[in-house]
């Protein structure tokens, strides 16, 4: 590990002199806060094996938990690649925040597929496909497959999730990817045809994959 001096050469302070610090439970790997230190905060930080921070508001050193007793061990310290951002790994003694809350970030502004454009953009054509079915479901415009297919019903559309998981198996047998392409295209188009016929929407789908696919934590 590297000594204090190397370490302060190593940061690139900003221009009052602070760098960015990332607090992380160690044990649980949750984000818990951020907040700045400068080099006496550094220092402090490293000899005593709590966290120290510069207050920006109150213009001083911060011992964090001096006041609510829910102070910090560190447990690691990293910078990251070009030296502008401190990870402090902690055990930490009770909440992070203030409010009482474990991590400061416990208020989601957003939250993937539904509220993301990032994430959105990519599946962006499936969203159009499931609301122009949608159209179709209300005003049935005449000649178009998908009313017909809600004119059959349940049954005729569940006929042809079968048909075309069958195809796509065979398209895949066949090792031919032109055929799977196009039968798996056909297979999530009647898929959301289901979808819309059953009243499931597509976001609970993604949120039900979305909540299998967390990481699993350790505590
Ligand atoms: P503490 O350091 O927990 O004893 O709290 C002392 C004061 O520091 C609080 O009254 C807040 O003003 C501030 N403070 C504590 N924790 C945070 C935090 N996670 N983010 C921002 N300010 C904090
Ligand atoms: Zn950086
Ligand atoms: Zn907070």
């Amino acid at each position: 590990s590297l000594s204090l001096e190397s370490l302060v050469e190593a940061i690139k302070w900003d221009e009052n002199g602070l760098v960015p610090a990332i607090v992380q439970d160690a044990k649980s790997r949750e984000v818990l806060m951020l907040a700045y230190m400068n080099q006496e905060s550094l220092s402090k930080s490293m000899e005593s094996g709590q966290t120290w921070f510069w207050s920006r508001s109150r213009s001083e050193l911060w011992n964090k938990g001096a006041t609510s007793g829910n102070t910090q061990d560190i447990t690691s310290l990293r910078y990251d690649c070009d030296g502008d951002t401190l990870l402090v790994e902690v055990n930490r003694k009770g909440p992070a925040c203030h409010t009482g809350e474990n991590s400061c970030f416990y208020r989601t502004a957003a939250s993937a597929p539904s509220d993301l454009s990032v994430l959105g953009s990519r599946f962006a054509v499936l969203d159009e496909l499931e609301r122009l079915i949608a159209d179709r479901y209300e005003e049935r415009p005449e000649g178009a497959y998908t009313t017909y297919l809600f004119d059959k019903g349940i049954d005729k559309i569940l006929k042809k999730v079968g048909e075309e998981t069958a195809e796509s198996i065979i398209a895949a047998k066949n090792g031919d990817n032109d055929e799977l392409r196009y039968e798996v295209s056909d297979l999530i188009y009647h898929l959301l045809v289901l979808l819309r016929e059953r009243n499931l929407p597509l976001d609970d789908i993604m949120h039900e994959l979305e909540r299998r696919h967390e990481r699993p934590r350790r505590d």
